[in-house]
C-alpha cells in the first residue's frame, strides 16, 4: 500500500484556515486532521484532544527533549507542536492527514517531508483579515496589532509553498483544496504500489 498524503494548511493568523480545515474534515471524510499540542488556554467551546491536547511548559519541553514532534514553533507566545508518532502512523496507515499550522511550522514540515502538499491560505486582504481576527472577540488590541504585523511580512512566504488557494469565499476555497488533494493523490510517485499489484496478476 502507498503511504497516504500529507497536506499541510498554512497561512497567516485568520486567513480562515481553521474554517477551511473544518469543512474539508467534514466533506473529506476519509481525511484525517491532526491533533496538535499547544500550551494556549482553551478557548469556550474547545474541546481536549479534538481542538488541541492542552498541555503545560514543561511537558511541552519534555515532548521537544524526547522528538515528539514533526515540528513545534511558539506563535504569539504559545507553543504548538505536530505530534510526530501519530502523522506518522496515519501515512504508514495510508490515511491522507491534514495538518492546519503556522508558517514557521509548515516550513519545518517541508524540510523535514519534503513529499508533503503544502498550500498557503491566503486572506483576500489585510483588511479583510483585520476584520475577521477583531471578529473572533479573542485577542487583546495587542495581539491584533502583533499578528496583523505578522501577516503582511508572511506574505512573502508563499512562494516556498506549491499551491496558494485565496479565500474570499469559503465554499470555492474548499473546492479548490479538494481539487488539489485530489489531484495530488493520483500523482505517478504515490501509484506504485496498485502498479506493482496490477503487475501480479
Ligand atoms: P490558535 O491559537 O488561533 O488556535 O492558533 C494560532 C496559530 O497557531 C494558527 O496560525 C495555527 O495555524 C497555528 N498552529 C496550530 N497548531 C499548530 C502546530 O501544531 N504547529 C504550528 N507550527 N502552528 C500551529
Amino acid at each position: 500500500m502507498d503511504n497516504g498524503l500529507l497536506v499541510v494548511i498554512s497561512g497567516p493568523s485568520g486567513a480562515g484556515k481553521g474554517t477551511l480545515c473544518k469543512r474539508l474534515k467534514s466533506e473529506m471524510k476519509d481525511l484525517k486532521v491532526s491533533v496538535s499540542a499547544t500550551t494556549r488556554k482553551p478557548r469556550e467551546g474547545e474541546v481536549e484532544g479534538e481542538s488541541y491536547f492542552f498541555i503545560n511548559e514543561d511537558e511541552f519541553i519534555k515532548k521537544i527533549n524526547n522528538d515528539e514532534f514533526l515540528e513545534y514553533a511558539c506563535v504569539y507566545g504559545n507553543y504548538y507542536g505536530t505530534p510526530k508518532k501519530e502523522v506518522f502512523k496515519q501515512l504508514e496507515d495510508g490515511n491522507d492527514i491534514i495538518l492546519e499550522i503556522d508558517i514557521q511550522g509548515a516550513l519545518q514540515v517541508k524540510k523535514n517531508y519534503p513529499i508533503g502538499v503544502f498550500i498557503f491560505i491566503l486572506p483576500p486582504s489585510l483588511n479583510e483579515l483585520q476584520n475577521r481576527i477583531e471578529g473572533r472577540g479573542t485577542d487583546t488590541k495587542e495581539v491584533i496589532l502583533k499578528r496583523m504585523q505578522c501577516a503582511y511580512d508572511e506574505l512573502d512566504y508563499a512562494f516556498e509553498y506549491d499551491y496558494v488557494v485565496l479565500n474570499d469565499q469559503v465554499e470555492t476555497a474548499v473546492q479548490k483544496i479538494q481539487c488539489i488533494i485530489n489531484a495530488e493523490k493520483n500523482r505517478a510517485i504515490r501509484k506504485k504500489a496498485i502498479i506493482n499489484k496490477i503487475r501480479e496478476v
